[in-house]
């Protein structure tokens, strides 16, 4: 029998040492676990426990306080409301030249063909989205996005959303654990047996037995200084999943969205929605020219309005016009500002002006973008409806992640799957604005469905062994009777200005090898960190858990970085200027080996004739629907 010595994480008082037998682990059984309670993390659950299995879910936070309740501007689904020569067709052309064709091609197309059902039940289990004058659910521009598609609530969308998942949620039979971290997946001759947690209140430990495991724990934008990204984003799920054998995928590709704030310091990087420039938003540089007709890539430069004339025809309601060139997808318009202020023609506070005051009237603004208006009035004394916002780019989204098949999002680890911001594969080389949102739900019903067909064809039990889990505890508690380690917070701190500094929005070989050097120094340090008290409301404890999730993302997203020398969507080389043809032909996958982490390019397979069909066709051709699919 294993005993472990650890601080006293019972009681009140100086911590103590005292002796632990695993078996007092309080052990919690489910059929199915699901790791977040995000929208993926929800709208998976629910499915299980719809179709009878004992399901959990597991948050960090609270139910219901995750990048979803954070979202903004919109769900993108292909409804026609707004403008009936929408097709699911056209989603998925937008969204496989949004990618830039590195995208699975599979999951874009069962993307784009099940978002607008998913929309529609969200509606049935009683979202209320904003209406169109025909009553229908509305629509609003976005980046990238061919056609009005994003159904909206003003620009508080991911708060209706996941208070409808929510509240469905509780009434279908779903224990919900909250402020319970998952640290590690627990395997049974290489499949999935368990999960080791802790309550994050009281310190303690907990053991999922589980036969499958629904990873939804979201990005890992914490790695980065300048972030629209919350305290929970330390890619845990992709930690864990690495750490049991499971692959990432596109790890290079991480989206520094254009418009966060930039001022004052202390907001750097929160969100500015897409929503201000899908309702007619303008980008201005210092000399006050409109910069984004500079910049428009080829590719695009037949959709998108090359006069300003045309621009604001298009913001009346002309549908012959072309969509303003803010409107182009993220990875452009991120660049375009940081080469304006490289030019000098920045904002004062170093990003652009982004103006919507001179293009709508207040009372607009205040009902489609009520929290932008709450958010730049309380945070930094400007009010939109009058002036322009400074805007510049944040690390906003991970492209890559967790590598599931398309149809079963399962992993290479029998009984693990993914499903929402930390799979990988969807949205190949850069995501449309939007398009996250519609994901989660696709895909969460989609790995509810593969877990349930996983978890009633087992035939075997399984047993999560006593060695693996005091493997697991030692290595929390070390942090914990550790007296002269690294401050967390400090490495932290060193770790997101390495990548801030050595994997930013461009990037060269020689800043990724040095940032890599950097990241290894890290890792030693995170081994040897200490945040010497007990396990009991223990904040540095915590923080010293999620860097070693942290580590493994920010290694992943370096090697695959330097491994694709080319620029392509969210990934620039400046020393490996544009795409290259051979680029098109693989995805970098991460795998974990006993040399250590190791990135190698998996070449793609061919396109299903009838997907490539769709995806290089002509908007004519789509719209009168003479591609059949
Ligand atoms: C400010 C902002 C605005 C956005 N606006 C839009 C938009 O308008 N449209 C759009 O499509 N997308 C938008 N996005 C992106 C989108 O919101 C996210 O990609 C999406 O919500 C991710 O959902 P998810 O379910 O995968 O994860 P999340 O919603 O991020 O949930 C992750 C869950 O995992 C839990 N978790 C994490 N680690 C652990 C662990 N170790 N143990 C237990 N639980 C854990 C967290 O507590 C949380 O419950 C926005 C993002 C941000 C930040």
């Amino acid at each position: 029998m294993y005993v472990w010595y650890l601080k006293d994480i019972g009681s009140i008082g100086a911590p103590g040492v005292i002796n632990m037998d695993y078996s007092d682990i309080q052990t919690i059984e489910h059929d199915i676990l699901v790791v977040g309670a995000g929208g993926a993390g929800i709208r998976a659950a629910i499915e299980c426990a719809q179709k009878g299995l004992n399901t959990g879910i597991i948050s960090k936070s609270l139910l219901g306080k995750a990048h979803t309740v954070m979202a903004e501007g919109g769900i993108a689904a292909s409804l026609g409301n707004v403008d009936e020569r929408d097709n699911w067709k056209i989603h998925f052309r937008d969204t496989m030249r949004g990618g830039k064709f590195l995208n699975q091609w599979r999951m874009a197309e069962l993307h784009a063909q099940q978002a607008p059902e998913r929309v529609r039940e969200l509606e049935e289990w009683g979202a209320v989205f904003d209406r169109t004058d025909r009553g229908l659910i509305h629509q609003r521009n976005f980046g990238g996005h061919r056609y009005p598609r994003l159904a909206h609530v003003g620009d508080r969308t991911g708060l209706e959303i996941i208070r409808t998942l929510q509240d469905f949620c509780v009434h279908q039979g779903i224990s919900t654990h909250m402020e319970c971290t998952g640290l590690d997946i627990l395997l049974d001759d290489g499949r999935v047996a368990g999960l080791l947690a802790y309550w994050r209140e009281t310190g303690r430990f907990v053991l999922f037995k589980t036969k499958a495991i629904i990873m939804a724990t979201g990005g890992g934008g914490k790695a980065w200084k300048v972030t629209s990204n919350s305290w929970e984003y330390t890619g845990d799920g992709l930690g864990m999943a690495y750490r049991a054998g499971a692959e990432l995928i596109d790890m290079e590709f991480t989206q520094f969205h254009p418009t966060g704030m930039v001022w004052p310091p202390s907001v750097k990087g929160i969100l500015v929605t897409e929503g201000v420039r899908g309702d007619g938003g303008i980008l201005l540089n210092s000399e006050g020219t409109r910069f984004m007709f500079n910049y428009i890539p080829e590719r695009f430069a037949s959709e998108t309005a090359d006069t300003e004339e045309e621009a604001a025809h298009w913001l009346e309601g002309d549908k012959e016009a072309r969509r303003p060139p803010e409107l182009l997808t993220r990875d452009v318009v991120a660049r375009a500002i940081k080469k304006e202020v490289e030019a000098g023609r920045g904002s004062l506070n170093g990003g652009a002006l982004l103006d919507i005051a001179s293009r709508r009237p207040a009372d607009f603004i205040k009902r489609k973008l009520p929290s932008m208006y709450h958010q730049f009035k309380e945070l930094a004394e400007i009010d939109i409806t009058k002036e322009p916002m400074e805007v510049g780019p944040t690390l906003h989204y991970f492209m890559g992640g967790i590598r599931v098949n398309s149809d079963s999002q399962q992993t290479n680890i029998p009984g693990l799957f993914a499903c929402g911001e930390c799979a990988g594969g969807m949205h190949g080389a850069n995501r449309l604005g939007g398009n996250s949102l519609s994901d989660l739900l696709v895909f969460g019903k989609l790995a509810g469905d593969g877990a349930i067909h996983y978890v009633n064809s087992l035939t075997t039990s399984l047993i999560c062994k006593n060695e693996d889990i005091s493997k697991i505890i030692k290595n929390a508690i070390d942090i914990l009777n550790s007296d002269n380690g690294k401050n967390p917070y400090l490495v932290h701190e060193e770790l997101q200005n390495t990548m801030q500094n050595n994997v930013g929005i461009v990037r060269t070989g020689e800043e990724l090898q040095s940032g890599l050097k950097k990241l290894d120094e890290i890792k030693l340090d995170i081994k040897n960190v200490s945040a010497h008290a007990s396990a009991q409301y223990n904040p540095g404890w915590n923080e010293a858990l999620d860097l070693k999730n942290l580590i493994i993302t920010s290694e992943a997203v370096t090697r695959a970085a330097i491994l694709r020398e080319e620029s392509r969507g969210a990934h620039t080389r400046l020393d490996f200027e544009g795409e290259r043809e051979e680029g098109l032909h693989y995805n970098i996958i991460i795998k974990k080996t006993e040399q250590g982490m190791l990135a190698e390019k998996n070449k793609r397979d061919n396109p299903p004739s009838e997907l490539a069909d769709i995806a290089y066709a002509s908007l004519k051709e789509l719209e009168g629907e003479i591609v059949e699919a």
